[in-house]
Protein backbone atom coordinates (compact mmCIF):
# COMPACT_ATOMS: atom_id res chain seq x y z
CA UNK A 1 0.00 0.00 0.00
CA UNK A 2 1.36 3.72 -0.73
CA UNK A 3 1.83 5.96 2.22
CA UNK A 4 -0.85 6.97 3.97
CA UNK A 5 -1.97 10.50 3.60
CA UNK A 6 -1.81 11.92 7.26
CA UNK A 7 -4.28 15.06 7.78
CA UNK A 8 -4.61 14.02 11.42
CA UNK A 9 -3.07 16.94 12.32
CA UNK A 10 -0.44 19.59 11.40
CA UNK A 11 1.82 17.99 14.40
CA UNK A 12 2.72 14.75 12.30
CA UNK A 13 4.95 16.66 10.25
CA UNK A 14 8.60 14.74 10.37
CA UNK A 15 12.08 16.95 10.20
CA UNK A 16 13.07 17.13 6.77
CA UNK A 17 16.84 16.31 5.49
CA UNK A 18 17.61 20.21 5.80
CA UNK A 19 16.06 20.76 9.30
CA UNK A 20 18.24 17.25 10.17
CA UNK A 21 20.99 18.75 8.89
CA UNK A 22 21.15 22.11 10.66
CA UNK A 23 19.63 19.81 13.83
CA UNK A 24 23.02 18.15 13.42
CA UNK A 25 25.28 21.10 13.14
CA UNK A 26 23.72 23.22 15.80
CA UNK A 27 26.36 24.42 19.28
CA UNK A 28 24.75 22.89 22.66
CA UNK A 29 25.31 23.72 26.12
CA UNK A 30 23.32 23.36 29.07
CA UNK A 31 20.25 25.39 29.23
CA UNK A 32 19.43 24.92 32.89
CA UNK A 33 22.67 26.22 34.09
CA UNK A 34 22.44 29.49 31.94
CA UNK A 35 21.43 29.29 28.32
CA UNK A 36 22.36 27.23 25.76
CA UNK A 37 23.15 28.79 22.24
CA UNK A 38 20.81 27.61 19.76
CA UNK A 39 18.14 28.07 22.48
CA UNK A 40 19.09 31.84 23.36
CA UNK A 41 18.95 32.24 19.19
CA UNK A 42 15.83 30.83 19.03
CA UNK A 43 14.18 32.64 22.30
CA UNK A 44 15.43 35.96 20.57
CA UNK A 45 14.16 35.48 17.29
CA UNK A 46 10.40 34.79 18.25
CA UNK A 47 10.93 37.42 20.86
CA UNK A 48 11.56 39.87 18.10
CA UNK A 49 9.31 38.31 15.78
CA UNK A 50 6.16 38.94 18.66
CA UNK A 51 7.22 42.57 19.17
CA UNK A 52 8.44 41.11 22.95
CA UNK A 53 11.20 41.54 25.36
CA UNK A 54 11.98 38.29 25.70
CA UNK A 55 11.00 34.34 25.37
CA UNK A 56 11.34 31.22 26.89
CA UNK A 57 11.34 27.63 25.12
CA UNK A 58 9.38 25.42 26.40
CA UNK A 59 8.79 21.62 25.49
CA UNK A 60 4.93 22.32 24.68
CA UNK A 61 1.82 24.52 23.93
CA UNK A 62 0.34 22.79 27.17
CA UNK A 63 3.46 24.18 29.36
CA UNK A 64 3.48 27.96 27.78
CA UNK A 65 0.23 28.35 27.81
CA UNK A 66 -0.14 26.99 31.62
CA UNK A 67 2.69 28.96 32.65
CA UNK A 68 1.42 32.18 30.89
CA UNK A 69 -2.10 31.32 33.23
CA UNK A 70 0.51 30.85 36.80
CA UNK A 71 3.05 34.34 35.93
CA UNK A 72 -0.82 36.54 35.48
CA UNK A 73 -3.28 34.33 38.24
CA UNK A 74 -2.69 33.54 41.94
CA UNK A 75 -4.89 30.73 43.44
CA UNK A 76 -8.39 31.40 43.69
CA UNK A 77 -8.55 33.54 41.06
CA UNK A 78 -9.92 33.27 37.45
CA UNK A 79 -9.40 33.75 33.31
CA UNK A 80 -12.25 34.58 30.99
CA UNK A 81 -12.07 32.21 27.86
CA UNK A 82 -13.76 31.01 24.80
CA UNK A 83 -16.13 27.77 25.75
CA UNK A 84 -13.91 25.84 22.53
CA UNK A 85 -10.50 26.69 23.55
CA UNK A 86 -7.49 24.27 24.01
CA UNK A 87 -6.69 25.62 27.45
CA UNK A 88 -10.13 24.74 28.52
CA UNK A 89 -10.80 21.46 26.60
CA UNK A 90 -7.38 19.88 25.90
CA UNK A 91 -4.98 20.38 28.54
CA UNK A 92 -6.78 18.37 31.17
CA UNK A 93 -7.80 21.41 33.31
CA UNK A 94 -4.20 21.79 34.45
CA UNK A 95 -5.35 25.37 35.50
CA UNK A 96 -7.26 23.89 38.65
CA UNK A 97 -5.01 20.89 39.52
CA UNK A 98 -1.43 22.84 38.95
CA UNK A 99 -1.91 26.74 39.64
CA UNK A 100 -5.65 26.32 41.65
CA UNK A 101 -7.26 28.72 38.97
CA UNK A 102 -11.46 28.16 37.27
CA UNK A 103 -11.78 29.35 34.34
CA UNK A 104 -14.99 31.72 33.19
CA UNK A 105 -15.94 30.71 30.11
CA UNK A 106 -18.46 32.79 27.03
CA UNK A 107 -19.43 30.57 23.49
CA UNK A 108 -18.19 32.16 20.50
CA UNK A 109 -19.22 31.18 16.75
CA UNK A 110 -16.64 28.51 15.87
CA UNK A 111 -14.46 30.55 18.32
CA UNK A 112 -14.92 33.64 17.40
CA UNK A 113 -15.93 36.21 20.37
CA UNK A 114 -17.75 39.51 19.94
CA UNK A 115 -15.99 42.06 21.74
CA UNK A 116 -19.85 43.13 23.32
CA UNK A 117 -19.76 39.41 24.53
CA UNK A 118 -17.62 40.34 27.23
CA UNK A 119 -19.06 43.04 28.77
CA UNK A 120 -19.59 42.20 32.40
CA UNK A 121 -17.73 39.52 32.50
CA UNK A 122 -15.34 40.45 34.66
CA UNK A 123 -16.78 39.78 38.59
CA UNK A 124 -17.47 42.42 40.52
CA UNK A 125 -15.18 42.74 44.14
CA UNK A 126 -17.24 40.83 46.44
CA UNK A 127 -15.93 38.12 48.54
CA UNK A 128 -18.77 35.20 47.23
CA UNK A 129 -16.62 35.44 43.61
CA UNK A 130 -13.38 34.68 42.49
CA UNK A 131 -11.03 37.38 41.33
CA UNK A 132 -11.14 37.93 37.35
CA UNK A 133 -7.53 38.37 36.27
CA UNK A 134 -6.99 37.78 32.64
CA UNK A 135 -8.37 36.76 29.41
CA UNK A 136 -7.09 34.27 26.71
CA UNK A 137 -7.77 34.34 23.32
CA UNK A 138 -6.76 31.32 20.71
CA UNK A 139 -5.68 32.34 16.85
CA UNK A 140 -6.42 30.47 14.92
CA UNK A 141 -8.89 28.56 16.90
CA UNK A 142 -8.71 24.82 17.15
CA UNK A 143 -11.47 23.78 17.75
CA UNK A 144 -13.45 26.70 15.79
CA UNK A 145 -11.91 24.77 12.71
CA UNK A 146 -8.84 27.24 12.10
CA UNK A 147 -10.67 30.48 12.26
CA UNK A 148 -9.11 33.56 12.03
CA UNK A 149 -10.58 35.99 15.08
CA UNK A 150 -11.06 39.16 13.17
CA UNK A 151 -8.20 42.08 14.11
CA UNK A 152 -10.78 44.61 15.07
CA UNK A 153 -12.47 42.15 17.40
CA UNK A 154 -9.19 41.16 19.00
CA UNK A 155 -8.05 44.77 19.13
CA UNK A 156 -11.52 45.71 21.16
CA UNK A 157 -11.46 42.88 23.12
CA UNK A 158 -7.79 43.35 24.45
CA UNK A 159 -8.30 47.25 24.73
CA UNK A 160 -11.41 46.40 26.80
CA UNK A 161 -9.63 43.61 29.31
CA UNK A 162 -6.62 46.17 29.55
CA UNK A 163 -9.15 49.37 30.80
CA UNK A 164 -10.94 46.71 33.12
CA UNK A 165 -8.01 45.52 34.52
CA UNK A 166 -7.02 42.41 33.21
CA UNK A 167 -4.30 40.70 31.59
CA UNK A 168 -4.55 39.15 28.53
CA UNK A 169 -2.47 35.81 26.94
CA UNK A 170 -2.93 34.64 23.58
CA UNK A 171 -2.49 31.12 22.65
CA UNK A 172 -0.91 31.56 19.29
CA UNK A 173 -0.33 28.00 18.88
CA UNK A 174 -0.99 28.72 15.45
CA UNK A 175 -0.71 32.12 15.25
CA UNK A 176 1.83 32.11 12.02
CA UNK A 177 -1.24 30.44 10.20
CA UNK A 178 -3.11 33.80 11.08
CA UNK A 179 -0.23 35.68 9.85
CA UNK A 180 -0.50 34.00 6.58
CA UNK A 181 -3.82 34.18 5.96
CA UNK A 182 -4.23 37.80 6.76
CA UNK A 183 -0.65 39.52 6.21
CA UNK A 184 -1.37 40.94 9.30
CA UNK A 185 2.37 40.63 11.25
CA UNK A 186 3.09 38.53 14.37
CA UNK A 187 4.33 41.80 16.39
CA UNK A 188 0.96 43.61 15.21
CA UNK A 189 -1.01 40.61 16.07
CA UNK A 190 1.04 40.41 19.16
CA UNK A 191 1.13 43.80 20.71
CA UNK A 192 -2.47 43.40 21.93
CA UNK A 193 -1.49 40.95 24.54
CA UNK A 194 0.79 40.80 27.49
CA UNK A 195 1.54 36.74 26.61
CA UNK A 196 1.78 34.69 23.70
CA UNK A 197 2.28 31.22 23.53
CA UNK A 198 3.66 30.61 20.23
CA UNK A 199 3.93 25.91 18.77
CA UNK A 200 6.82 25.44 16.45
CA UNK A 201 5.55 21.52 15.88
CA UNK A 202 2.22 22.70 13.93
CA UNK A 203 1.97 23.90 10.82
CA UNK A 204 5.71 25.49 11.37
CA UNK A 205 6.93 21.70 10.95
CA UNK A 206 9.29 21.19 14.07
CA UNK A 207 9.62 18.05 15.77
CA UNK A 208 9.53 19.65 19.15
CA UNK A 209 8.39 23.12 20.43
CA UNK A 210 6.67 26.18 22.19
CA UNK A 211 7.43 29.41 23.30
CA UNK A 212 6.29 31.98 26.20
CA UNK A 213 6.77 35.56 24.98
CA UNK A 214 6.42 38.52 27.05
CA UNK A 215 8.63 41.25 29.47
CA UNK A 216 11.53 40.41 30.80
CA UNK A 217 10.33 39.75 34.31
CA UNK A 218 7.52 37.96 33.26
CA UNK A 219 9.82 35.50 31.44
CA UNK A 220 12.16 35.88 34.79
CA UNK A 221 9.23 34.12 36.50
CA UNK A 222 8.23 31.64 33.11
CA UNK A 223 11.33 30.44 33.55
CA UNK A 224 11.08 29.83 37.52
CA UNK A 225 7.83 27.77 36.97
CA UNK A 226 8.93 25.98 34.13
CA UNK A 227 12.00 24.29 36.37
CA UNK A 228 8.87 23.58 38.96
CA UNK A 229 6.92 21.91 35.94
CA UNK A 230 9.81 19.98 35.19
CA UNK A 231 10.62 21.45 31.77
CA UNK A 232 14.00 22.96 32.37
CA UNK A 233 16.13 20.91 29.82
CA UNK A 234 19.76 20.84 29.32
CA UNK A 235 21.11 20.21 26.08
CA UNK A 236 17.76 21.81 24.54
CA UNK A 237 19.61 23.31 21.73
CA UNK A 238 19.11 19.89 20.13
CA UNK A 239 15.11 20.35 19.26
CA UNK A 240 15.11 24.37 19.61
CA UNK A 241 17.60 24.07 16.60
CA UNK A 242 14.50 22.72 14.64
CA UNK A 243 12.38 25.01 15.76
CA UNK A 244 15.04 27.80 14.74
CA UNK A 245 15.34 26.08 11.21
CA UNK A 246 11.55 26.03 10.66
CA UNK A 247 11.25 29.64 11.47
CA UNK A 248 13.72 30.64 9.33
CA UNK A 249 12.40 28.57 6.48
CA UNK A 250 8.77 27.09 6.88
CA UNK A 251 6.75 30.18 7.53
CA UNK A 252 6.10 32.01 3.70
CA UNK A 253 5.17 28.47 2.65
CA UNK A 254 1.84 28.27 5.33
CA UNK A 255 -0.29 29.53 2.68
CA UNK A 256 0.40 26.24 0.18
CA UNK A 257 -1.55 24.78 3.37
CA UNK A 258 -4.18 26.95 2.59
CA UNK A 259 -4.52 26.37 -0.37
CA UNK A 260 -4.95 23.00 0.09
CA UNK A 261 -7.65 23.62 2.62
CA UNK A 262 -9.88 25.19 0.63
CA UNK A 263 -9.33 21.89 -1.65
CA UNK A 264 -11.06 19.96 1.06
CA UNK A 265 -13.74 22.72 1.08
CA UNK A 266 -14.46 22.82 -2.14
CA UNK A 267 -15.02 18.55 -2.26
CA UNK A 268 -17.36 19.01 1.17
CA UNK A 269 -19.16 21.66 -0.49
CA UNK A 270 -19.56 19.49 -3.65
CA UNK A 271 -20.26 15.88 -1.75
CA UNK A 272 -23.86 14.91 -0.63
CA UNK A 273 -24.02 14.17 3.20
CA UNK A 274 -21.06 15.98 3.64
CA UNK A 275 -21.04 19.85 4.96
CA UNK A 276 -19.09 22.29 6.60
CA UNK A 277 -20.09 24.29 9.70
CA UNK A 278 -17.96 27.43 8.84
CA UNK A 279 -15.82 29.42 6.65
CA UNK A 280 -12.24 27.94 6.38
CA UNK A 281 -9.86 30.56 6.88
CA UNK A 282 -6.32 28.74 7.56
CA UNK A 283 -5.35 24.99 7.50
CA UNK A 284 -8.06 23.34 9.21
CA UNK A 285 -11.40 22.02 7.86
CA UNK A 286 -14.14 20.70 9.60
CA UNK A 287 -16.43 18.19 8.05
CA UNK A 288 -19.60 17.43 9.36
CA UNK A 289 -21.40 13.89 8.31
CA UNK A 290 -24.83 13.05 7.61
CA UNK A 291 -26.08 10.57 9.88
CA UNK A 292 -27.29 8.48 6.75
CA UNK A 293 -23.23 8.06 6.15
CA UNK A 294 -22.60 7.05 10.14
CA UNK A 295 -20.89 8.24 12.25
CA UNK A 296 -17.57 10.06 12.46
CA UNK A 297 -15.58 7.46 13.97
CA UNK A 298 -16.88 5.09 11.82
CA UNK A 299 -15.76 7.10 8.41
CA UNK A 300 -12.24 8.14 9.76
CA UNK A 301 -11.78 4.49 10.73
CA UNK A 302 -12.92 3.86 7.00
CA UNK A 303 -10.80 6.29 5.31
CA UNK A 304 -8.09 4.91 7.16
CA UNK A 305 -7.75 1.69 5.51
CA UNK A 306 -8.49 3.50 2.29
CA UNK A 307 -4.75 5.65 3.14
CA UNK A 308 -6.87 8.77 4.29
CA UNK A 309 -5.37 9.56 8.59
CA UNK A 310 -8.25 12.11 9.95
CA UNK A 311 -10.12 12.57 13.75
CA UNK A 312 -13.43 12.51 14.32
CA UNK A 313 -13.69 15.39 16.74
CA UNK A 314 -17.29 14.85 17.51
CA UNK A 315 -20.10 12.43 16.76
CA UNK A 316 -20.83 14.10 13.27
CA UNK A 317 -17.52 15.81 12.83
CA UNK A 318 -14.34 15.03 11.42
CA UNK A 319 -11.19 17.75 11.43
CA UNK A 320 -8.68 17.25 8.61
CA UNK A 321 -5.45 19.49 8.81
CA UNK A 322 -3.17 20.32 6.31
CA UNK A 323 0.28 20.74 6.52
CA UNK A 324 4.27 20.48 5.19
CA UNK A 325 4.45 17.01 4.88
CA UNK A 326 1.18 16.45 2.16
CA UNK A 327 1.31 18.04 -1.13
CA UNK A 328 -0.87 19.88 -3.27
CA UNK A 329 -1.56 15.82 -5.14
CA UNK A 330 -1.88 14.02 -2.23
CA UNK A 331 -4.54 16.45 -1.22
CA UNK A 332 -6.29 16.24 -4.54
CA UNK A 333 -5.82 12.25 -3.89
CA UNK A 334 -7.20 12.58 -0.64
CA UNK A 335 -10.46 14.24 -1.60
CA UNK A 336 -11.39 11.86 -4.52
CA UNK A 337 -10.99 8.92 -1.85
CA UNK A 338 -13.14 10.80 1.10
CA UNK A 339 -15.98 11.79 -1.91
CA UNK A 340 -15.94 8.06 -3.07
CA UNK A 341 -16.35 6.59 -0.07
CA UNK A 342 -19.22 8.54 1.10
CA UNK A 343 -20.96 8.10 -2.20
CA UNK A 344 -20.14 4.56 -2.32
CA UNK A 345 -21.80 4.30 1.44
CA UNK A 346 -24.50 6.47 0.71
CA UNK A 347 -25.14 3.98 -2.67
CA UNK A 348 -24.95 1.08 -0.34
CA UNK A 349 -21.92 -0.43 -2.00
CA UNK A 350 -20.11 0.37 0.98
CA UNK A 351 -20.53 -0.75 5.05
CA UNK A 352 -18.71 1.37 7.38
CA UNK A 353 -16.81 -1.34 9.76
CA UNK A 354 -14.18 0.68 11.20
CA UNK A 355 -14.70 2.47 14.39
CA UNK A 356 -12.14 4.98 14.90
CA UNK A 357 -11.59 6.73 17.88
CA UNK A 358 -13.05 10.29 19.07
CA UNK A 359 -10.96 13.29 20.08
C1 LIG B 1 -1.63 22.09 19.97
C2 LIG B 1 -2.19 23.24 20.68
C3 LIG B 1 -1.69 23.65 21.92
C4 LIG B 1 -0.55 22.98 22.66
O1 LIG B 1 -0.34 21.69 22.39
P1 LIG B 1 0.91 20.81 22.81
O2 LIG B 1 0.55 19.51 22.17
O3 LIG B 1 0.93 20.75 24.28
O4 LIG B 1 2.15 21.41 22.25
C5 LIG B 1 -2.24 24.77 22.50
N1 LIG B 1 -3.22 25.43 21.90
C6 LIG B 1 -3.72 25.09 20.71
C7 LIG B 1 -4.78 25.91 20.09
C8 LIG B 1 -3.23 23.97 20.06
O5 LIG B 1 -3.75 23.62 18.89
Amino acid sequence: MTTPIDLRSDTVTKPSAAMRDFIANCEVDDDVIDVDPTVGALQDLIAELTGKEAAIFMPSGTMTNQIGLRVHCRPGEEFICESGCHIYNYEQGAYASLSGLTPSLVEGENGILRPEQLHGTVKADNEHFAITRLLCLENTHNRGGGRVQPYEHVEQICQWAHENGLKTHLDGARLFNAVAATGISAKQWSSHFDTISICFSKGLGAPVGSALCGTKEQMYFARRHRKAFGGGMRQAGVIAAGALFALQNNIERMSDDHDNAQKLATMINATEGLSLPGPVDTNIVMMDIDETIGTAAALAGELDTQGVRCLALGPQRIRLVTHLDVSSTQVQTACEIIKDTVEEVLAGSRNLTGSGAQY
